[in-house]
């Protein structure tokens, strides 16, 4: 899975809502996050403004967490949350969706928790380079000691399929539903209380993020877990994002699934280009669904899996850069600099890995750095180069 392709796309997101025209106000929970009891010891996190939610499920022998918070306040929070109903501590993660807004608030739990991920979620967990497991580690600075020498693949546990996991009187089953396009995204049900957490696929009222990568799927993998997930008839369903839903939520995902690719199908067969297809795609019939801005990939996602045609490969390299700042701007989230004559504008983000000052507020014009930073094909250097490592000379 490419982080760096999923942020560069993040960042593309805001920029497309930015421009977006009024509409009616989206669904979108609300200002402060909420702490739902929705069974008897099942709790779901429902993140502010359809930041990420979580789930937790507490037993007798411990907490399980189903995803980990949009960011480290959030992650926090739900560690507080937690603390509110039970003395147990959190024995397992488990991450639904290998996207920093659910994996990314892990290292506050792990160890003594051990992470529970789909095998491929593993396999790109065992990969995470050098520079990814410092800044993982460093997300929390009350966990440095704790994390030292440490890297997720080093307490985690994964599975194929299908996971059982009996735990404190819990039966908490774990549905992958396969699929070639199915990154790892992974659904949590627990029959007896019929919670689900839903991942990706159970949003309510929010215009799914399909994108021509692939990095979230197809339309094909959600319409297939959408099947498998009604098919277990769930009370209540915590999506990874937005306000629970229900059944019927999940019945009228699986309309709008399948009324998207009719819209495009249709454009399709009328001989439209792809251009004229992404320009003319609407789903006017579902208005008040959040997340509009999400149109013109879904298009583009969906005529390329009905043309047959695999994700769309961003290529991405790796550059070093020795120069001097020149210009810092919001708190160091952007930087200029100077390497030898060549102006170059970076970004920092929460992934980037900062050696020399203790955080990007510090960073100052005329600091002496060494960078690595990701130059994607065909990028607009004015919008700024995700930086990967940033080392300020003494
Ligand atoms: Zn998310």
């Amino acid at each position: 899975m490419g982080r760096v392709r999923a942020r560069l796309f993040g960042l593309l997101l805001v920029a497309a809502a930015c421009l977006a025209q009024q509409a009616p106000a989206p669904a979108m929970t609300s200002d402060t996050a909420e702490f739902v009891k929705l069974a008897d010891d099942v709790y779901a996190y429902v993140g502010k403004k359809n930041d990420a939610n979580a789930m937790v499920i507490v037993t007798r022998q411990g907490v399980v967490l189903v995803d980990t918070g949009n960011n480290q306040p959030d992650t926090r929070d739900i560690a507080a949350k937690i603390k509110s109903v039970t003395d147990q501590p959190v024995r397992w993660v488990v991450i639904t969706q290998y996207h920093g807004d659910h994996f990314g608030g892990s290292p506050l739990f792990t160890p003594p928790a051990s992470l529970l991920v789909h095998d491929r979620v593993a396999r790109d967990l065992a990969a995470m380079k050098p520079h990814q497991i410092k800044s993982w580690r460093k997300r929390f600075p009350e966990r440095a000691q704790a994390l030292e020498g440490l890297a997720p693949k080093d307490m985690m546990m994964s599975f194929p399929d299908r996971m059982t996991l009996d735990l404190g009187g819990k039966h908490i089953e774990l549905i992958y539903v396969d699929d070639q396009y199915n990154i790892g995204d992974v659904a949590v049900w627990l029959p007896e209380s019929g919670v689900m957490h839903g991942s990706f696929a159970a949003y309510k009222d929010r215009h799914p993020d399909i994108r021509p990568d692939y990095s979230h799927g197809t339309t094909i993998t959600m319409l297939k877990q959408l099947e498998a997930l009604l098919a277990l008839k769930p009370r209540v369903v915590v999506p990874s994002h937005g306000p629970l839903s229900n059944v019927r939520d999940l019945q009228n995902m699986v309309d709008y699934v399948l009324l998207a690719r009719q819209k495009v199908r249709v454009m399709m067969d009328r001989g439209l280009a792809l251009p004229e297809i992404v320009k003319s795609f609407e789903m006017n019939e579902y208005k008040d669904w959040d997340r509009a801005s999400h149109f013109d990939w879904m298009a583009e996602t969906i005529w390329r899996e009905l043309s047959g045609l695999g994700p769309i490969v961003t290529k991405s390299a790796d550059r070093d850069v020795t120069g001097v700042v020149t210009r810092v701007a919001e708190a160091g989230r952007n930087l200029t600099l100077d390497a030898q004559g060549r102006e170059i504008r970076l970004r920092v983000s929460s992934d980037t890995n900062i050696e020399g000052v203790a955080d990007r507020t510090q960073l100052k014009a005329g600091m002496r750095v060494t960078a690595i930073y990701v130059e994607p094909e065909n990028f607009n250097a004015a919008l700024g180069y995700d930086l990967i490592e940033l080392d300020v000379q003494p």
